[in-house]
């Protein structure tokens, strides 16, 4: 987007307030406030354990053909397998036996498109047997893109399938972690990804996953050179810090990082009031769902659940196949009519979370947000976690004050935001 394109708009917000909502965000958003604080209440997640998961995050494969020196999945146990189409028929037996009439099916892995012939067999089943039972299911591919063919473009488009595809944005910063097995960088092939994508059909759904890192965190850049060629939707996410690797976030880089969220926040502004919200889904969803706030980041085990290439359930596609976190069931054997019973620890009286303001929005955080797990606590309370949360509530006080001053100056603009979750999904 140009920069007069972007700031087309702006004028009914003040530059002051704008301002000040990018540089003290907990500060307005308290004297917007009042002074008055979101109701504490520590087991406010508590009360969402017993539901049906609605979001099926299925691994068709747990290979893949890059080897990121960054990805959480090479830290599983798990045996690397594809799955078959046994187990395949046994998981869309158990999502259509699941209570919910639009299931959302995310195909994963590893990658998932080394194992497409069980991904085509899955969706033609769930769709085949789904809308004999009066299901809608909407389906997902989680990519790297780099085995997209002309084929396959035509077949994933054809099949009205959203696209997301993992891209870090420019080729130096993309290439740093995402490699092939020999070192070289997926860049470009990702890229040709889009491309044959965007040849079988201008109209194909490609979104863009984007992971922050430290040296990488020029937000705005990076939205503006994906959309440019010509991503959907753009999701951000922080590299995790995994347990048992050196830490990779020292404090300096977390506070690069939030300088980079601050900057990016008027350009957020901005675009949204241009039509393009969607340049950061999940600040779009924190935005989406005031006035009362998210119920917590972390909807594995509630809304979301990740089903392996055995067939084994699992709270969260970052706990599959983590030693201390055990299956829910199998689906071949669970109760899909019973509803999964996901324990949220409490924070203890004395903690972190259990002092936060924004306990009730985050919900004991997400390590793809703020490195804290809200299934796995880790007790850690360190100068670089306080810094994590100070950028979690920023981002939750940033989304409860552009909430407000785009209800009082630009309704129609807030309407295209909740729009963006009109089915319910989360980003
Ligand atoms: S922002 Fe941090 S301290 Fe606050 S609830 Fe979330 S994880 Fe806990
Ligand atoms: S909070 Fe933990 S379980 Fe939930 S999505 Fe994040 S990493 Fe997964």
């Amino acid at each position: 987007m140009s920069k007069t394109g972007a700031s087309k708009g702006v004028g009914k917000l003040s530059e002051a307030v704008i301002g000040f909502a990018a540089t003290r965000p907990e500060e307005l958003f308290f004297q917007i406030r009042k002074g008055e604080r979101p109701r504490q209440k520590a087991h406010a997640c508590d009360s969402r354990s017993q539901s049906w998961p609605q979001c099926f995050v299925v691994r068709l494969s747990d290979r893949c053909n890059l080897a990121c020196t960054y990805c959480f999945d090479a830290a599983n146990s798990a045996r690397r397998q594809d799955m078959d189409l046994t187990t395949a028929r046994q998981i869309a037996d158990y999502i259509l036996r699941v209570p919910g009439s639009k299931p959302v099916i995310s195909f994963f892995g590893g990658e998932p498109l080394v194992n497409w012939k069980t991904g085509r067999f899955l969706l033609e089943t769930l769709r085949r047997e789904g809308s004999a039972k009066g299901k809608d299911p909407y389906f997902n591919v989680i990519t790297n893109g780099t085995l997209i063919t002309p084929e396959l473009a035509r077949e994933l488009v054809a099949d009205d399938i959203t696209v997301q595809i993992s891209i870090d944005g420019s080729r130096q910063d993309h290439d740093r972690y995402r490699r092939y097995p020999n070192g070289a960088g997926s860049h470009q092939a990702t890229l040709g990804g889009l491309e044959l994508l965007r040849a079988a059909s201008p109209k194909a759904r490609v979104d863009a996953q984007v992971v922050l890192t430290p040296g990488n965190v020029n937000m705005t850049g990076i939205a503006e050179n994906l959309k440019a060629a010509g991503f959907r939707r753009i999701k951000f996410l922080h590299l995790s810090d995994s347990e048992g690797r050196k830490r990779v976030w020292p404090a300096s880089a977390v506070r690069r990082l939030m300088q980079g969220h601050e900057k990016f926040y008027r350009y957020y502004l901005q675009s949204a009031i241009n039509g393009h919200p969607e340049v950061d889904m999940g600040f779009a969803y924190l935005v989406a769902s005031q006035p009362e706030g998210p119920k917590g980041l972390c909807t594995c085990g509630l809304y979301e659940i990740c089903i392996g290439a055995r067939g084994d359930i699992y709270p969260c596609p970052r706990l599959y196949g983590h030693p201390s976190v055990p299956t829910l069931g199998n689906c071949a054997t669970i109760d899909p009519a019973a509803p999964l019973n996901v324990s949220r620890p409490a924070p203890s009286p004395d903690s972190e979370c259990a002092r936060c303001w924004a306990y009730d929005w985050c919900g004991g955080g997400c390590s793809f947000q703020c490195q804290k797990c809200a299934l796995m606590p880790s007790g850690r309370s360190t100068v670089t976690q306080r810094l994590w949360c100070d950028l979690m509530r920023a981002r939750f006080a940033r989304a409860a004050i552009t909430y407000r001053l785009l209800r009082q100056s630009y309704p129609k603009c807030l309407e295209s935001i909740q729009m963006l979750f009109s089915d319910g999904s989360v980003a």
